[in-house]
């Protein structure tokens, strides 16, 4: 996803010495097992969006509050939490996507905090796999001179994904709810592709056909960004399926997976995806990781009248 704030929290955050307001520290970490790897879910913090209408470009927002007040939820702001897994083999350490970084505000940018709890430092991470190029998933590749942060890293992402940033302009946001804030496009464009340009020397496209280090395939996932890329984890007769933007919001898509996310570079192909991707998470009974799904954002889906549910996993200790 990417957040309708970002710019002016970027702006705000050159705008002087830093405030000394109150040091929160959302840090932390939840380790699980999936057959012989070792998963880290590490928080990078969350995201709050206020223009709530973002979660319903297809639908009407009476519609919208309506289901968050059935949920027990504030009507006027939606969180989504920002998940990323770190993944132990026996010889790599690797991470799916890198969090807000350079765009954090006070409410994101813990990642390396959370790296650091988990018992590893960056030094460490031998891959990065980038499911998609939107701030909240790249932020995290660099400082703030620009330099790397993942200094002995590889860097995997779609040669879609890769293309499309590189030649964006906003005619390619025609068929996004974006469309009506192109000046919120321009901004977006050209960090994500000095981040791009960045970790070029060192970026490998993803392979659909070919399973990655004895655990790893990959699966293209178009319409929230064209080359959105989803990664499935095995481990002897364990799968997780690492499904990133494909939805936002446990209590929104899942039963509205038609109503679209104003992020969406092409609403109509990412809600065929969105439907395609949760029909078939549903029917398998796959375990999902989801990006954005209330922290740790582990469970499965299912299907539910004309549209689809949520089932959180249950964790009896952090
Ligand atoms: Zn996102």
């Amino acid at each position: 996803m990417m957040n309708k704030k970002e710019t002016a929290k970027k702006d705000s955050a050159h705008s002087g010495p830093s405030s000394p307001v109150q040091e929160n520290d959302l840090s932390g970490f939840k380790k699980i097992m999936l057959g012989a790897l070792e998963l880290f879910i590490l928080t990078d913090g969350y995201l709050h969006e206020e223009n709530v209408d973002s979660f319903a470009p297809r639908s009407q927002v009476s519609e919208l509050k309506k289901i968050l007040k059935e949920h027990f939820r504030p009507e006027d702001y939606i969180e989504m939490a920002l998940n990323i897994l770190l993944v132990k083999t026996k010889d790599r350490l690797i991470l799916l996507d890198a969090g807000m970084g350079i765009f954090a505000d006070e409410r994101a940018g813990f990642l390396l905090k959370s790296l650091n709890k988990a018992g590893f430092s960056v030094k460490d991470i031998t891959d990065v796999f980038i499911s998609h190029a939107h701030p909240d998933h790249i932020g995290g590749l660099v400082d703030e001179k620009g330099n790397l942060v993942f200094s002995n890293a590889g860097y995997f992402i779609s040669e879609t994904e890769y293309d499309f940033w590189m030649n964006a302009t906003l005619d390619d946001f025609g068929n996004s709810a974006l469309k009506d804030q192109p000046e919120l496009i321009s901004q977006m464009i050209s960090p994500v592709q000095n981040i791009l340009k960045t970790i070029r020397p060192r970026l490998t496209f993803f392979d659909l056909n070919q399973e990655l280090y004895g655990h790893f395939s990959f699966q293209a996932a178009p319409g929230h960004t064209p080359g959105l890329t989803m990664t499935t984890i095995s481990s002897g007769k364990e799968k997780l399926i690492c499904i990133a933007d494909i939805v936002h919001s446990d209590v929104v898509v899942f039963p509205h997976p038609d109503w679209g996310y104003f992020g969406d570079a092409d609403l109509d192909i990412a809600i065929q995806t969105r439907i395609s991707v949760l029909r078939h998470s549903s029917e398998t009974e796959m375990r999902v990781f989801a990006f954005h799904m209330p922290w740790p954002g582990l469970g499965f889906t299912g299907k539910a009248g004309q549209g689809f549910k949520w089932i959180p996993e249950g964790f009896m200790h952090p």
